[in-house]
Formats: C-alpha cells, structure tokens, sequence
C-alpha cells in the first residue's frame, strides 16, 4: 500500500482505516508558501475550517472539525502535501465542531502535542460551559435521537421532491454523526498558552496570540508575521457569526488589536480565506448590531419587536454578505442573534 498516494490513484490506495474518508469534505488552497486552508464544505452537520502549516520538521494543524471521519479525509489531503508528520495540533476555541477530530491525529502520531489556550482547557474540561468540550458530547448523543425524529417527520411532510432529498441528506449526516459520537475519544490539550507567544517550528515563526475575548474567552489567533497569514479560528467567520459563548462588546476591540497587525490573507473559522479588509466590514456587522439591541431597547422595544426591526434595519447593510453560503444565512440567525445581545448587553447590565 502506497504512502505516497497521489491524487489520481488516491481511490485505490487508502489505508483501510480511512475507508469512511469523503474526499470531498475540503478544497485546500495554498494561501502562501506552504501555508495551506482547508475549506470545508458547507454540510448540515458543520465542520470548522483546517489550516495547514509545513515546515522543515514536521507539520502544524489547525483545528481538527466535527467528528473523526472529517479529520481523516483531511489527513489524506496532507499526505498529499508533507511526508512530515503532524506534530503539533491546535484548537482555536472549545467549540464541538472545532476539535471533536483531535483523536485521528492522536491516534497517527503518538508524539502529537495538542496545543489550546489555558481558557480552553478550562472550557473543554468543565461541563456546562457552551457548546462544546467533553461534557457536549453526551449532551449532543441525548439530542440526536429527537432531532433524527424530527428530521424523519419532515421527509414525510416534504412539499417536493428537491426538500426531499434535501432533507434526506441531512438524516444521512445527523445518523451517521450519532454513531461516530457514541465511539469518540475525546483528545485534550497537552501543552496550553496564558498569553501571547511564538513558536518557532522548522524555520518558521508561529505566533500564537491571546487578542481578547470574543467568541469565547479563549480564542487563539494563528499568526505567521512573515507569510502575512492569521488564521482566526471563529472570531472572524464569513457567515453568520454565533455569539451564544462569545462577549459582544469585547469581541469589537479585539477585532481592533487583531487590526493592528500586518496580514494580507486571513483563514477563517468558516468560510473562505478572505483578506484583511474583511475584519472591517465583520466588526462593522458586531458594533450596528449592539448599538441597533441598545438603542431599540430604550425606546421601550420588546425583544420580539427588535426581532423583526433590528433584523430589517440592518438587512440592507449585512443582509448578503452575511448569506454567501447554503446554511448560518443572515434571516437563518438573525432572530435568535438579536434575542443573544439583548441579554449579554442591555439585560446584564
Ligand atoms: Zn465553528
């Protein structure tokens, strides 16, 4: 069995462990010299983005997605790019779909450190925290069975055959998602950061930053200052940002310290690799809709009216660039978005 499968025999040449591996979860891209993103394909069951950092010793990931399976398609694509083996893993942030992958690496690489902020540890290890760290994964097993019901009733009241099949797809992910939960191994940090530092890996400098709270209060930042490459994890996504674990107001000015430092190509937790100019129009977004919640509220608006006038009033601004994707669509969150900001920044005051 080839170690070096290349892309047109790949088919044939997997090894048998990864027999599940969809080759179609990512599309990578070369965003600089060695620094790669994996974009994940939009699925009901999400996975985050990866990115993928080679050097002279060994290579660096970020982010290891929702469930074993997709961490396992993705290490197919980084035979493809690096005889060097993993050796180190990052995770942005707690959040399930951004590490629930680790164990595949773990399991390849015996001497992988698994690196996180200090907060995320913290989040990982504590139950009843947000959405994500091992307790999650128990809460999500005792959610599948009534979302798989609901998702069965809906294909029985499907209006065409298109939902359908939409729908259908979506039973396939959640059953399949089920099973891989029931067996996971949870994998955490082995090495985790209190403040800013760099690493230096192989001839490269990895800065791992600790800008401020913002989608939680661990977020990482992944900065190469000479390829110009930060890799965001969720404090900046291109869709529809979730603000459920995260610190509104805080998030805005550490988007400002994020600003300040010089890149041009951003990997973001979601979405596309976009350039620097993204962080403006995504804070843009944050600081319309704090200050759209605040001011509704003391004009006496309850939250379902700010549900429908804040919602419209900042559509025509935000509207399309927060839809460029078939799911976390602008109208898809909105609502529950506007109902979030109220109570962490008027209602907690
Ligand atoms: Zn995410």
């Amino acid at each position: 069995m080839s170690e070096q499968p290349s892309r047109l025999n790949l088919c044939c040449s997997l090894p048998s462990d990864a027999k599940a591996a969809n080759p179609n979860l990512f599309e990578i891209q070369e965003v600089a010299d060695g620094i790669y993103a994996a974009i994940a394909t939009p699925q009901y069951k999400v996975n985050s983005n990866a990115a993928i950092i080679v050097t002279n010793d060994g290579t660096v990931v970020v982010d290891s997605h929702s469930k074993p399976s997709a961490a396992q398609a993705l290490h197919q694509h980084i035979r493809d790019l690096s005889q060097q083996p993993v050796h180190k893993l990052i995770n942005t942030h707690f959040h399930w779909d951004h590490w629930q992958g680790n164990e595949v690496y773990a399991k390849i690489f015996p001497e992988l450190s698994v690196i996180t902020s200090e907060r995320t540890r913290h989040n990982l290890t504590t139950p009843g925290i947000g959405v994500g760290g091992v307790a999650f994964i128990n809460q999500q097993i005792e959610a599948l069975p009534a979302e798989i019901d609901q998702l069965k009733n809906d294909i029985v009241h499907a209006a065409n055959a298109e939902e359908k099949s939409r729908l259908e797809t979506h039973l396939q992910q959640a059953e399949a998602f089920l099973e891989e939960l029931r067996g996971l191994n949870p994998i955490l940090p082995t090495q985790t950061v209190a403040q800013s530092m760099t690493l230096n890996e192989g001839g490269r400098e990895i800065q791992l930053l600790l800008l401020g709270r913002a989608h939680t209060d661990g977020d990482l930042f992944i900065y190469l200052p000479k390829e110009k490459v930060i890799i965001t994890g969720d404090a900046v996504v291109d869709w529809m940002p979730f603000l459920g674990d995260g610190y509104p107001e805080e998030w805005i000015g550490t988007l400002d310290a994020l600003e300040q430092l010089d890149f041009t190509h951003m990997i973001l937790g979601h979405g596309n690799v976009a350039p620097k100019s993204h962080v403006s129009f995504f804070r843009s977004y944050l600081t319309d809709l704090i200050d759209a919640v605040k001011r509704a509220a003391a004009d006496g608006a309850t939250v379902a009216e700010m549900q429908v006038a804040v919602a419209d009033q900042l559509a025509p601004q935000y509207e399309q660039g927060m839809s460029k994707y078939p799911l976390s669509r602008y109208r898809d969150r909105i609502e529950s978005t506007i109902e979030i900001v109220y109570h962490k920044v008027v209602h907690a005051h």
